[in-house]
């Protein structure tokens, strides 16, 4: 095993020059301007560094040349897609080294309409994914990030195993992936499931026995660099609509939700996104001296403390009123059923047509405002099982409020409320180094709190989650390290992330 604490190489003018040579002057630089706005990029990384060369590949022999050169120097390595993760995955930390910047690889290249998947590159956004399917399949839709903003790829969302605009239908989005192309230090180009018998079809993820595809899902750039992505396609229905349903708590929005997601064929298979949240949500939408502090303000205008949207997808109108009138039909029998926490508070949230042609619009842009209310914002995403989601929000929004943060809390189901996606908003003043203190304060306080109880951080930060999450779970890292070692022996890929080293 490789001992911790691992010595790397700033890259030299010798290194610049193997790089340029790779792949064109033009596409290397270290041109402090330009490092700066790598980290501007990565504003939600807290302890993020500048890098000290960034290298724009093409093809995915350049980037087999890159790894091996840089494991034999021992020069740390860290790939972005677009770098807009929004958390604390992708930010660089020292030692900051090459930035392996993707977006030059970005061909679509092959749309299988019958085994339903598309396969791209790294730097495919999702606005432009969705707009080439508009135009080429519009029968067919890419499942993109349901609220990441256009510029993110479909390739980073889908390796960070994120949430897509058809999550609480289908789960994850680890689970849209067939198949994956990655080069690894070793300088082997892999490819998983049946992708990996010469010539054939990604068309099934399980391919040769057991799956390697799984170490590279979630791992943050860690074990290698994913050139190529087989991703499902779904039937883009032409019948959509988005319910609400509000009340005054989060433990009736999850057990409302929860009665809907167990009916899963016919009803919740067809709710591709269910997500709601609480009203600060709303209130940092807008810039902070220009909203009501005051929740009477919301009040007045309608909207409700707590609320769940169901946005449904159906092939008929027919089947549309159908899963519609199901849904208000189970709401309204929890909230008469006696088990509801505060049942006079339960109402359908009548939405304003505006309101659901926003949400229906893709790519959306619905969560780029966060950034308004106090310019600096951090989505630190937990999963917990659906019905410890209530649970979750009331104990975040303790500890949100004991630092003086807005309790901004946003939740969503993946695969039919078998689990939550849950979102605290930390909307804080960048300008105030005090206060990257108070987040970290919550940070790390939360979590002491959540783990004993099961629950799991979506992207762990280097400093907090991944070592408090690995002191809980010694074997399963002491393999992950194996693993890693197996795929890059000089721990070169993104030093530091995930603990690793
Ligand atoms: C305002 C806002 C809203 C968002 N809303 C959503 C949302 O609705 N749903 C959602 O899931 N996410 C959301 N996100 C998160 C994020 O934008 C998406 O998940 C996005 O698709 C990530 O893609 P990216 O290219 O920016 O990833 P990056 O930030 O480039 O990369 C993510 C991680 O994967 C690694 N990585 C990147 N490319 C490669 C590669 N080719 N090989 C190996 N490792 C690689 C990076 O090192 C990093 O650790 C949001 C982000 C923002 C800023």
């Amino acid at each position: 095993m490789q001992p911790m604490g691992h010595a790397y190489t700033k890259p030299t003018e010798n290194d610049l020059e193997f790089l340029e040579s790779v792949v064109g002057r033009a596409n290397v630089s270290s041109n402090p301007a330009m490092m700066q706005s790598y980290l501007s990029r990565s504003v939600m990384g807290l302890e993020s560094t500048t890098p000290d060369v960034v290298v724009k590949p093409k093809y995915v022999e350049e980037v087999r040349k890159i790894l091996v050169h840089c494991s034999a120097r021992k020069i740390a390595v860290s790939p972005i897609s677009a770098g807009l993760s929004g958390g604390f995955a992708c930010p660089l930390i020292k030692p900051a080294g090459v930035l392996l910047d993707m977006q030059r690889m970005d061909r679509i290249i092959e749309v299988d309409e019958d085994n339903r998947y598309v396969v791209i590159e790294p730097g495919v956004t999702a606005g432009g994914i969705w707009a080439y399917f508009q135009k080429y399949h519009p029968e067919w839709a890419p499942p993109i990030a349901d609220g990441a903003p256009p510029a993110a790829t479909i390739m980073g969302d889908a390796i960070e195993r994120g949430f897509s605009l058809l999550t609480s239908s289908m789960g994850p989005q680890g689970e849209c992936v067939q198949g994956m192309e990655v080069v690894v230090p070793r300088g082997d180009i892999i490819r998983t499931g049946t992708w990996a018998l010469n010539g054939a079809k990604p068309y099934y993820r399980w391919g040769l026995g057991p799956e390697v595809f799984s170490c590279f899902m979630g791992s943050q750039g860690t074990m290698g660099v994913v050139t190529k992505a087989a991703i499902k396609i779904f039937p883009h229905c032409h019948h959509k609509t988005i319910i609400a349903w509000a009340m005054d708590n989060p433990y009736d929005m999850q057990d409302l939700t929860h009665q809907v997601s167990r009916k899963e064929f016919g009803i919740a298979h067809n709710c591709v996104m269910v997500q709601g949240g609480n009203w600060p949500l709303v209130q940092t939408r807008f810039p902070k001296d220009k909203v009501p502090a005051e929740y009477s303000f919301f009040e007045k205008v309608g909207v409700p403390p707590w609320w769940m949207n169901f946005e449904i997808w159906a092939q008929s109108q027919k089947e549309m009123d159908f899963v519609v009138s199901e849904i208000d039909r189970i709401a309204v029998e929890y909230k008469n059923g006696g088990k509801a926490k505060s049942p006079a508070s339960i109402k359908k949230w009548e939405l304003h047509p505006a309101q659901v042609g926003a949400r229906l619009k893709k790519p959306n842009k619905i969560a780029i405002p966060y950034s308004l209310w106090e310019a600096g914002f951090l989505f630190i995403t937990w999963y917990t099982p659906w019905r410890d989601c209530a649970e979750f929000a009331e104990l975040y929004n303790k500890v949100l409020e004991k630092y003086d943060f807005p309790p901004v809390m946003w939740i969503a189901s993946i695969e039919r409320g078998r689990q939550a996606i849950c979102m605290p908003i930390v909307c804080f003043d960048s300008s105030r180094p005090e206060q990257f203190e108070a987040v970290q304060a919550v940070n790390r306080e939360t979590t002491e709190m959540f783990l004993p109880k099961g629950w799991v951080n979506y992207r762990p930060d280097p400093y907090i989650h991944a070592p408090m999450t690995y002191a809980m779970a010694g074997t399963y890292y002491k393999y992950l390290r194996l693993v890693k070692e197996m795929f890059d022996p000089n721990y070169i890929m993104h030093p530091g992330r995930l603990c690793l080293p």
